[in-house]
């Protein structure tokens, strides 16, 4: 297939678009580079820099032709789209219709789009499942919301086929890619970030949450699982189809244990420091992944040792991140 890959800049579209690349397929990647980086593009993918806000240079891109697009690129920070909603609506939303604009107008007729847990806000109970009510606790998680309902209307309209991946916490590296945010907010990365001695102490954001050891509890899913899911769910795609999963492991770990199987994987002792809550953070998100279990026989293969263990040694490989 020949894909376009908004986003493939950033740590998971790079990482996709290297997966695609080894399947055989063809890979141009649309990135405005603001927080991807040149060096993350995989050897084999043409590199178009442009912006999603900016209708010609997308048009363009999008009329090259292509079989499908994988929609990555967006803003992600919650607390600054808590600071600065109008940038994720403007980014995340607008961006969005503007390719979806571009993509009709070009015939291109499907799409697998990034969506988040975070459209569930802080949900009843968990696992959970794709049904349960959305209440999104932040800009962020709105406007992937608003993305979501505009590509199941637009599926409707005018049968595009699109599939929304709600993914839990993602983690780990692959094909010589792995995570390198600016600034890094990611428990992972930032746990490391202390293993490799570029920060004191990991930073715990709260520890009287009402959960087994009072710190949050989240699902982590390697990458290359992750990556996976998509290939599938673009394959299953059908016109006039809007699919949502959501994509996680089932099992859910504290902060307290994240940081444990860090010392383990790493053989560092990693100090901690106790901090406040951090504004926005639901006690516990773990995912049901059953239905793409059913639908798709998706099932992820790689446990938490996994995912830690590959972004650490990604991490020593790259100890400047991309900058190297
Ligand atoms: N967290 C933490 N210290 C950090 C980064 C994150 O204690 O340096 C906590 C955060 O408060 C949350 C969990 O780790 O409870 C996962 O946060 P992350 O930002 O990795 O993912 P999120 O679940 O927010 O998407």
């Amino acid at each position: 297939m020949r894909l376009l890959v908004t986003g493939g800049a950033g740590y998971i579209g790079s990482i996709c678009s290297a997966v695609a690349l080894a399947a055989g397929h063809r890979v141009a990647i649309f990135d405005n580079l603001g927080h991807g980086h040149k060096a993350a593009v995989p050897a084999g993918a043409e590199l178009v820099e442009g912006d999603l806000l900016d209708e010609g240079s997308l048009r363009d891109a999008v009329g090259a032709g292509f079989d499908a697009v994988l929609h990555f690129a967006a803003l992600i920070v919650v607390p600054e789209s808590v600071a600065r909603p109008e940038r994720y609506y403007r980014n995340n939303v607008v961006g969005t219709l503007n390719l979806v604009d571009a993509l009709r107008q070009a015939g291109v007729r499907r799409l697998v789009f990034s969506s988040t847990a975070a459209v569930y806000g802080e949900p009843e109970s968990v696992p959970i499942p794709e049904s349960a009510p959305t209440r999104p606790a932040s800009p962020y998680g709105n406007s992937k919301l608003a993305v979501d309902r505009l590509l199941a209307d637009e599926c409707a309209a005018h049968g595009l086929a699109a599939a929304s991946l709600r993914y839990f916490n993602v983690g780990g590296a692959l094909h010589g890619l792995g995570e390198d945010h600016r600034p890094e907010t990611h428990l992972i990365p930032n746990v490391l970030a202390v293993a490799a001695g570029r920060a004191e102490a990991v930073e715990l954001f709260g520890t009287d949450y009402d959960t087994p050891d009072g710190t949050c509890v989240r699902d982590y899913v390697h990458i290359e699982d992750l990556a996976a899911a998509h290939f599938l769910a673009l394959e299953a795609l059908e016109a006039g189809r809007h699919d949502v999963y959501n994509l996680g492991s089932g099992s859910g770990y504290s902060v307290l244990e994240v940081i444990e199987t860090a010392r383990r994987v790493t053989g560092r002792p990693l100090p901690v420091q106790e901090r406040p809550r951090r504004p926005g953070d639901a006690p516990r998100l773990v995912a049901s992944s059953q239905a793409i279990a059913s639908a798709l026989g998706w099932q992820p293969r790689h446990d938490l040792e996994a995912i830690i263990g590959d972004a650490w040694s990604w991490m020593q490989e790259h100890p400047n991140g991309y900058s190297d």
